[in-house]
């Protein structure tokens, strides 16, 4: 038999990706099912990208790139630093890669390993702490609370500092709370970290253009001038381009870990690929209407989800700024018979729920969040108000 590595036995599977496969297996039997498990606009890519693709294979932009992607596409991620955050960046400060998710696998081996601690805030998005375990490093996760909003204090981060300390994650707006910091609220986190360590930020940008009411991105590179040599700022285009499907994140950093993380690309997939990196120029230098006309429709669907939940007795809302998720609290549901099922935390809730009512919402656990569950509210506004009617429905047969 072959033997399992090490590496392997200690990652666990894609919890949001596990969910949306059992969700799956349903609907191939037949079954309607109340999808809110996946983290993927439901929107199809705009036109005139996939038209951008098409035309980069029919020119012939078919062969191996640059590992770290085009002159094009990198110069287009630069352009756009500058209009949507007043960011001057050079193309030898990027590397595009398969994914934000991949980008971030790569900066993390670049810069951690065994011995370091990176500092993960949670709830956190589900591969954080796989990806900093892959590299053999640890992850240290710095619990949030609701009556913060779900943000890390500068006195948390202050006490959880050490000297075995390389990096701090950071994801605003964040998957799954949909919690976004405000400027000032960076400010201070980064002011303690500069201050107190010579750790180093990631920091996970991918939803900046999913934000809702009041809330503003903020890019933490642009904070303070010498947060340029600490920063690694991820992003990506699937979220607000719905392009999961193309595999295109990128990393802004420092040149030195921009080139360690290419040795490691070079040897992994040689490059991203050709014809997603075009539709990527295509993405960030065309018309940008497109992402208004999501992020309306996002705002719209977060509403609609927001006031269903807020009428589910017993449940308790955090209200997302960002990203598009809810992320609620259903430990008042626990301890309870559902149809000969035991529900006593956040797993057998989302077990028991999917299987009698056919709605399909991820574990809080998943997160680093036992008693709350995750809603992707990226799916119509008639399949919101049918499943949140199911979800209600259920609730009240516990006993
Ligand atoms: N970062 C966060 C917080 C996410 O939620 C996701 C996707 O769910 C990613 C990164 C990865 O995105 P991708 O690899 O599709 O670019």
């Amino acid at each position: 038999m072959i033997r399992i590595s090490k590496l392997a036995e200690s990652i666990k599977p894609s919890a949001t990706l596990a969910a949306g496969a059992k969700a799956r297996q349903l609907k191939a039997a037949g079954i309607t099912v109340y999808d809110f498990s996946l983290g993927e606009p439901d929107f199809n890519t705009p036109e005139h990208i996939c038209a951008a693709a098409a035309e980069a294979a029919r020119r012939g932009q078919t062969h191996y790139t640059p590992t770290s992607g085009t002159p094009e596409v990198k110069n287009a991620i630069c352009r756009w630093y500058q209009r949507f955050h007043n960011l001057a960046i050079e193309p030898e400060n990027v590397i595009v890669s398969n994914g934000a998710k991949h980008s971030i696998h790569n900066a993390l081996a670049a810069t951690v390993g065994p011995g370091d601690e990176v500092l993960i805030p949670s709830p956190y998005w589900v591969s954080y702490s796989d990806l900093v375990l892959m590299t053999g490093a640890k992850p240290v996760l710095l619990e949030t609370r609701p009556e913060t909003g779900f943000k890390l204090t500068p006195e948390q981060l202050r006490s959880a500092l050490t000297p075995r300390t390389r990096l701090l994650m950071i994801n605003s707006p964040c998957n799954p709370t949909g919690t976004v910091y405000t400027r000032q609220e960076l400010e201070q986190l980064v002011d303690t970290l500069l201050n107190h360590s010579d750790a180093a930020i990631l920091s996970d940008e991918i939803y900046e253009q999913l934000t809702y009411g009041n809330a503003q991105p903020t890019c933490i590179a642009t904070l303070r001038p010498e947060l340029r040599q600490r920063t690694i700022t991820i992003s990506g285009a699937s979220k607000s381009y719905a392009m999961t499907g193309w595999r295109m994140g990128w990393a802004i950093a420092p040149g030195h870990v921009v080139k360690a993380m290419d040795a490691i690309q070079s040897q992994e997939t040689s490059c991203p690929s050709s014809i997603s990196q075009a539709a990527l120029v295509a993405a960030l230098d065309g018309p940008q209407e497109c992402v208004a006309h999501m992020r309306a429709e996002f705002a719209a669907r977060r509403e609609l989800t927001c006031r269903l939940l807020r009428q589910i007795p017993h449940v308790r809302l955090h209200e997302p700024e960002g990203a598009f998720y809810a992320f609620f609290d259903v430990t008042a549901y626990f301890h309870k018979h559902y149809g000969g099922l035991w529900v006593s935390d956040s797993l057998s809730f989302c077990t028991a729920l999917l299987q009698q009512a056919h709605v399909n919402l991820v574990p809080g656990v998943a997160f680093g969040a036992e008693g709350y569950v995750r809603m992707s509210f990226a799916t119509s506004r008639e399949v919101i108000t049918a499943g949140l009617a199911r979800l209600a429905e259920w609730l009240q047969t516990a006993q």
